[in-house]
């Protein structure tokens, strides 16, 4: 792909945006800068290429993209946003930044994918990666942009990324070696539009692999969405709860490995440090991929159990008077609600709620039924969610994250769980799941 002297449109002034903006300017195209906060408002990345002179900024109308060769815009600039609908009108291509990183990366790309775990599996793949003595960089959705890593992917063995479904959208040509796709359950509604577009989007990692490629896939969303028909890379599926004829699963207290050939017991499952089954799944999707990856498997053992695990999913917090406190600040969504009650098996006190995005509240009723003592909500989805879990459950509904905290204290008893698993975005009240989780330990911790 050549970018001299190519006019390209970069829609969003984010971390990611700003380093798209900077990779293109690089590489000899000029740069037209626009996002649809006011300046005042792009923030700190942006300084740091204002003055460069392959670079324009521009204000927010459609007249940006006369001449546009390409937009790169910003994984949070939805679809339906009225630049990237004009600029298919005028059949201006838009390529997302991880196409464009994708081009010009010099290793293979391990890409992980999912509903929830993208961001454990990603750590934790690349952890065993560099154990095994395997050059590698890390990138995408987990912080730094992919295209950051272009530059040193020159000699690297492998670049494993963290790709969101906000990222697949608008990628034509994206091909990893190995690609993982943890599991797809209902999310981003709010963005996507409905369940349907969210899934042909995911989908689109593996929509370019061809049979020398590998994925990695659990079993469950294998047969739920007839995925073997539709994907050419060879397949290795993964399951907690079912013994596979191919693939990697538990079977007793052990993982085991099945191909047509043999069956292998690779570890017992008591090297995994981290909580709930979901996480055991994380393991293995990672465990295949560093098998693929030639890692040498007493690396691959050592570096999972080494591995402990990242702040806010399930991260215990303190126990005050026997009483556990766990922050799941990052479980943003049903499913991750779902993972994390289901990782406990005594009486919880579950704390829910901030920004919606029209999760399906209802699918979590059983499984709070089985689990939780008392549900308190709290923030902007406060009164859907409570009309969506139903009746017969205890419920408080209190304004503000404090004031559920407060709330768990005064109702807990000795033997109880209090985990923050909101099952929302944070925005109503935070910056973001960080602050948000930072905010309940330090609350928690001071009482
Ligand atoms: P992502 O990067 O996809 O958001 P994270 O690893 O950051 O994933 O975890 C996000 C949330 O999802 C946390 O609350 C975590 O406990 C939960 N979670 C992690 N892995 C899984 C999984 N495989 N299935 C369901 N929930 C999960």
């Amino acid at each position: 792909m050549k970018l001299e002297g190519k006019k390209i449109v970069v829609l969003g002034m984010g971390i990611t945006g700003v380093a798209a903006a900077l990779f293109l300017g690089k590489h000899g195209a000029k740069v037209k800068a626009v996002d649809e906060k006011p300046f005042a408002q792009w923030g700190a990345a942006f300084e740091r290429i204002q003055h460069e002179p392959w670079l324009e900024r521009c204000s927010y109308n459609e007249e940006v993209l006369d001449g546009a060769d390409f937009v790169v815009p910003s994984p949070g600039v939805p679809p339906r946003n009225n630049l990237l609908q004009a600029a298919l009108k005028r059949k201006i291509a838009i390529i997302s930044e991880v196409e464009l990183a994708f081009r010009f990366l010099k290793a293979p790309l391990i890409a992980v994918t999912g509903t929830n775990g993208k961001t454990t599996t990603t750590t934790l793949l690349g952890g065993i990666l560099k154990k095994a003595g395997k050059k590698t960089l890390v990138g995408g959705n987990i912080g730094n942009p992919l295209i950051g890593c272009v530059e040193d992917s020159n000699g690297a063995d492998f670049v494993v990324a963290e790709i969101s479904s906000f990222q697949l959208q608008w990628t034509d040509k994206f091909r990893p070696y190995i690609s993982i796709l943890l599991n797809v359950t209902s999310d981003h509604m709010d963005y996507h539009g409905s369940f349907e577009e969210y899934l042909r989007v995911k989908k689109l990692i593996f929509a370019n692999q061809k049979k020398e490629d590998y994925a990695v896939v659990r079993a469950m969303e294998l047969s739920r969405y007839g995925l073997k028909k539709q994907v050419s890379a060879k397949i290795t599926a993964f399951s907690y709860g079912e013994e596979l004829e191919e693939g990697i699963f538990v079977k007793g207290d052990k993982i085991v490995f099945r191909t047509a050939e043999k069956e292998e017991e690779i570890y017992p499952l008591d090297i995994i440090r981290l909580p709930g089954i979901h996480n055991v799944e994380n393991v293995m999707a990672a465990v295949v991929a560093a098998r693929i990856c030639g890692c040498a498997e007493e690396s691959i053992k050592t570096a999972v159990a080494e591995f402990h695990g990242l702040a806010h999913r399930i991260e215990f917090v303190a126990e005050k008077n026997n009483v556990k406190f766990y922050d799941d600040s990052k479980g943003t969504n049903v499913g991750s609600v779902a993972s994390a009650l289901s990782a406990f098996s005594g009486p919880v006190i579950l704390l829910m709620g901030g920004r919606d995005k029209e999760g399906n509240f209802e699918e979590l009723r059983p499984l709070i039924l089985a689990k939780a003592k008392q549900v308190i909500l709290f923030g902007e989805a406060q009164n859907r969610i409570a009309k969506l879990i139903g009746n017969n459950i205890p419920k408080l509904n209190r304004p503000k994250l404090r004031d559920a905290i407060e709330a768990a204290f005064e109702i807990a008893q000795p033997g109880d769980v209090v985990l923050l698993s909101p099952g929302c975005a944070s925005f109503d009240e935070f910056r973001d799941y960080k602050e948000r989780g930072d905010y309940f330990k330090k609350i928690v911790r001071s009482n």
